[in-house]
């Protein structure tokens, strides 16, 4: 089963693909993680994204797109993926489609997990994880970017008919139950 999980900055998709990882055993591909991963061990690609992570901007999409493809190659991903924060502009998704068309295959399913803004804006002045992306400015940055370069994504599978909505509020327990909900039915 090849997923998108979607939604803003604090929609709680890390939690929830690290639900559907345990349950369906379906890996989970995060590229804000692969970047973290890699400011973290101070790599080449670590170093080339840190300024870009550290103001809340996204990363080339050139850079994303050989990141990930060069990825899903791998054999664990062959049975298939949670992609978490990929695609995030329309050029990546368009690139995403194509390599998956070029291999004859395409995304399953397309989840949006929707969660109103100030939720957002709490949720991730909560977490406390030390991320320098979340600081009360950073995240404005992060939420403009999402509306301006992100949030057409949705728009661009909704024409596919891959989208299914999701109430992101409420207990994790719930929202995974609704995610459940949706992905038996495929
Ligand atoms: P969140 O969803 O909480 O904003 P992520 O962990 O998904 O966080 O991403 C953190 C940061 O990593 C983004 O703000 C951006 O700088 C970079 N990033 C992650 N995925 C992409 C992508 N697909 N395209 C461009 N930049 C990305």
């Amino acid at each position: 089963m090849k997923l998108i999980l979607f939604g803003p900055p604090g929609a709680g998709k890390g939690t929830q693909a690290d639900k559907i990882k345990s349950h369906y055993d379906i890996p989970h591909l995060s590229t804000g993680n692969i970047f973290r991963y890699n400011i973290k061990n101070e790599t080449e690609l670590g170093k080339k994204v840190k300024s870009i992570l550290d103001a809340g901007k996204l990363v080339p999409d050139e850079t994303v797109v050989d990141l990930v493809v060069d990825e899903i190659q791998k054999p664990e991903y062959k049975n298939g993926y949670i992609l978490d924060g990929f695609p995030r502009t329309i050029p990546q998704a368009e690139a995403l489609d194509e390599y998956l068309a070029s291999k004859e295959t395409s995304i399953d399913l397309f989840l949006n997990l929707e969660v109103p803004e100030q939720e957002l804006i709490d949720r991730i002045l909560s977490r406390a994880e030390g991320r320098s992306d979340d600081t009360p400015e950073k995240i404005k940055t992060r939420l403009s970017v999402y509306h301006n370069e992100t949030a057409p994504v949705l728009n661009h599978y909704e024409k596919k008919g891959k989208v299914q909505k999701i109430d992101g509020v409420g207990s994790i327990d719930d929202i995974f139950g609704r995610i459940k909900d949706a992905l038996d039915e495929l």
